[in-house]
């Protein structure tokens, strides 16, 4: 069931989806349903739900679980989309749209999540879908790519680690030449800061571990899109198993109340920083598409709402420094993940381009001496100050 509300984007992400399970307790919000099957009074009520006739809720693994139709309605809403699956987690998500989707191909733009990159090269070559990757250097290949078949192009934007934009709409266009169809995994930016359905894009997928839960403290996936589009992509998740717990499924409706107001502040946060950072002695570059000499700022401003939380510093020295950076941090956590209300860094090379050579790395524009920074909610002045006493670390023999 799809939102049709015109209700603005904050009011939405709070009501969508709930009016469709008024309790009978009063609860202002859909309660968490933590069970595996619904109940019947008579087979003829049971067949009329099996056979499409009444809406209604069978066995939760089916994706029939209020608690998880509620999260779904109100993610469909949030995307612009007609619906949405939820998923036990991104990769989960990612993985039922190549299986439902790619089977014809998949072309790879731009630097892609490292386990989304393992399971195209080792896994789902395995079973026939083939797939090429090309960097943004390399476009003038795309249309014989195109040319050849592949059903489906697939991109980040902006791209992890050097936030690189790349266009949405010229790839929308090239795909459509030529019969493809588009997705995008939408992570970095969430629902807030870019809305790729509106670009014209078939298929959304986020890792809603990230800003979409936005505490550190579930994983989950989901997909946006048309009903058909989205109908093969529930029949993998189904027979795969890859339901969102309905348990995870109330802790991310309730995150996404908060979405705006958090992804806002990060933006904000993430501004100043990259800003402040610009000016430091031992900060050679700072890539954050709202810096105006950034080289992707002018298209980030056409096709993003706001330029998000996300920003990658590269210090003036080698690998070592960097990491001597990182392990002088004392308010900003090491760690591996983004998109939470605390704080995260971590340096590529070590983490998410760990197994990737320096010279490959190189190619990509990544260097051992980048910081890849997840803005929180803490006070920007103090994330600076930890930043500060870090860097300062390098100046110490
Ligand atoms: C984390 C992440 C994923 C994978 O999500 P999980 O929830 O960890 O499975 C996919 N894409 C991007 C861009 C990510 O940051």
């Amino acid at each position: 069931m799809s939102d049709s509300s015109n209700h603005a984007f904050s009011t939405r992400a709070i009501h969508a989806g709930e009016h469709a399970w008024r309790d009978a307790h009063g609860s202002p919000r859909t309660p968490l349903y933590s069970t595996t099957t619904f109940r019947f009074d008579k087979t003829a009520d049971l067949l009329d739900v099996v056979e499409g006739r009444k809406p209604g809720c069978l066995y939760t693994r089916y994706g029939s679980n209020p608690t998880i139709q509620a999260l779904e309605t109100r993610l469909a809403s949030l995307n612009q989309a007609e619906a949405a699956l939820t998923f036990a987690a991104g990769m989960a998500a990612i993985s039922a749209l190549f299986l439902a989707h790619g089977r014809r191909g998949i072309i790879c733009v731009g630097d892609i999540y490292g386990g989304t990159w393992q399971l195209l090269s080792e896994q789902l070559s395995l079973l026939g879908i083939r797939s090429e990757s090309l960097l943004s250097s390399e476009l003038a290949r795309l249309p014989g790519l195109l040319q050849q078949g592949a059903g489906l192009l697939y991109f980040e934007t902006p791209g992890n680690p050097t936030l690189e934009i790349i266009d949405i709409a010229a790839m929308v266009a090239q795909a459509r030449a030529h019969g493809a169809l588009v997705a995008i995994d939408n992570t970095f930016a969430s629902p807030i800061n870019q809305q790729p359905h509106a670009l014209g894009v078939d298929l959304v997928v986020q890792s809603a571990t990230k800003y979409l839960g936005g505490h550190s403290d579930l994983t989950a996936g989901v997909v946006s899109g048309s009903a058909a589009l989205l109908a093969p992509i529930a029949t993998w998740r189904k027979n795969l198993g890859q339901l969102i717990a309905p348990e995870t499924a109330h802790l991310l409706t309730r995150s996404l109340s908060t979405l705006e107001i958090r992804v806002r502040q990060q933006n904000q946060h993430a501004a100043t920083i990259a800003a402040a950072m610009a000016q430091h002695p031992r900060i050679k570059r700072v890539l954050y598409p709202g810096l105006p000499d950034f080289p992707g700022h002018a298209l980030a401003k056409r096709q993003m709402s706001g330029f998000g939380g996300m920003l990658t510093l590269e210090i003036d020295g080698n690998g070592a420094a960097a990491a001597r950076v990182v392990d002088h941090l004392q308010l900003i956590c090491l760690a591996p993940s983004l998109g939470g209300v605390e704080t995260l860094a971590t340096q590529p090379s070590t983490t998410s381009h760990h197994d990737f050579s320096t010279a490959e790395r190189q190619r990509r524009g990544i260097s051992d001496a980048m910081i890849r920074i997840s803005v929180g909610l803490e006070d920007p002045a103090d994330l600076l100050a930890d930043l500060e006493q870090a860097l300062a670390s390098l100046d110490r023999p």
